[in-house]
């Protein structure tokens, strides 16, 4: 477990901008809150790895909670935000991995972004 910003986030190698063992590029800083823990975790690979129970996806009754962490920032977005964000934090305007957004059905009970 690494303090990310005062926050605890759990998984692989987490870094201070919680890059993970999975995904360590330049523009990997996001964690992810998981609905079935309230933990946060840097990817789904990790939340895998380390928690004893199947992840589950956020309803999209909760979708204002927060449940992004921007690890350059260290500000909490709420889903809607994130998901609205265009792959960029909207507190700090660093830029996150594009890719995520493909993943975020893994997270969220959304469909598919592209
Ligand atoms: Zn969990
Ligand atoms: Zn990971
Ligand atoms: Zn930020």
């Amino acid at each position: 477990m690494v303090r990310v910003h005062g926050i605890s986030v759990h998984g692989c190698s987490v870094d201070a901008e919680t890059r993970c063992a999975h995904y360590h590029s330049v523009l990997d800083i996001i964690a992810i809150k998981f609905f079935c823990c309230q933990m946060y975790y840097p990817c789904h690979l990790c939340h895998e790895a380390v928690a004893d129970h199947p992840a589950q996806t956020w309803p999209a009754d909760h979708f204002h909670e927060k449940a992004i962490l921007c690890g350059a920032c260290g500000s909490e977005l709420t889903i809607e935000e994130y998901l609205a964000c265009a792959s960029r934090c909207p507190y700090c305007r660093t830029r996150f991995n594009p890719g995520c957004a493909r993943h975020a059905p893994l997270y969220f009970d959304t469909p598919v972004i592209r």
